[in-house]
């Protein structure tokens, strides 16, 4: 099995800056890997790199031909600018199908369909018609979940997704994503600072500071030096 996506060797920054390196890794369809690590180590640079908006320094960024054609599901961090976006939850998500329709002017049978069938999956379809920027925190990222999903069912990236969710939308948008890890098979790229819940939830770890400190299963990375530094505060004091 060919992955979705893996890095070899990478390094990535701006300008001839390098603020990650030596990184490598692969997804495969069906895993779950988060992205740790303390503010500033590279983690939402690599997902630049992954998603393709920037290119890396070295190594090589591989991904599977049919991701490149239909591109790679991507929830991005929530701007306020986002927040407001003045359209309807079903106008936000069938946007996500603009990648696969190229430049027709119309969406198609097929589109709109996919899109009504996202927002069924994510429990949001009784709220198609309401406008965007008067929904719960919780409600604005399940529109936005639904809208990366138009775009693909195979690989999801998602930096940071429930920042600033209460503790209840905060679960309810962790079982949504594992449900579907675990029952589409959608593989989940995930940059999360809560490490607690990250840890009952993926199957690989990448903790990265700058370099890869770890990169592995969940399990071993619970028996890790890196991690009891991590979760004991030490490297991750004065953030958050
Ligand atoms: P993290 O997501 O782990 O908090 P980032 O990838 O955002 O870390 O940042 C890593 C480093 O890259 C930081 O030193 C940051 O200042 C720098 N950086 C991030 N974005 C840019 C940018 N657009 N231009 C220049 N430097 C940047």
């Amino acid at each position: 099995m060919e992955p979705l996506i893996a890095c070899k060797d990478v390094s990535l920054g701006y300008e001839n800056r390098e603020v990650a390196n030596g990184i490598n890794l692969e997804v495969y369809p069906g895993d779950y890997l988060c992205i740790v690590g303390e503010n500033g180590s590279g983690k939402s640079t690599l997902v630049k790199g992954l998603i393709g908006l920037i290119r890396p320094l070295k190594g090589q960024i591989l991904v599977d031909p049919s991701l490149r054609e239909e591109s790679i599901g991507y929830l991005p961090q929530q701007t306020e600018a986002q927040k407001d976006f003045p359209a309807t939850v079903y106008e936000v998500v069938l946007s996500g199908c603009l990648k696969r329709r190229g430049f027709l002017p119309f969406y198609s049978r097929k589109e709109k369909l996919l899109a009504e069938k996202n927002m069924e999956k994510l429990g949001i379809g009784e709220i198609a018609k309401q406008c965007y920027r008067e929904l719960s925190g919780g409600q604005k990222q399940r529109v936005l979940l639904a809208r990366a999903l138009c775009a693909t069912d195979k690989l999801l990236i998602l930096d940071e997704p429930v920042t600033g969710l209460d503790p209840s939308a905060m679960t309810e948008m962790y079982q949504l994503i594992r449900k579907l890890n675990e029952e589409d098979h959608v593989a989940i790229i995930m940059v999360s600072h809560d490490i607690m819940n990250i840890l009952s939830q993926a199957k690989t770890i990448l903790h990265l500071k700058q370099q890869p400190l770890f990169y592995g299963t969940v399990s071993d990375y619970k028996k890790s030096e890196v991690s009891m530094r991590f979760l004991g505060g030490e490297e991750n004091s004065g953030n958050d």
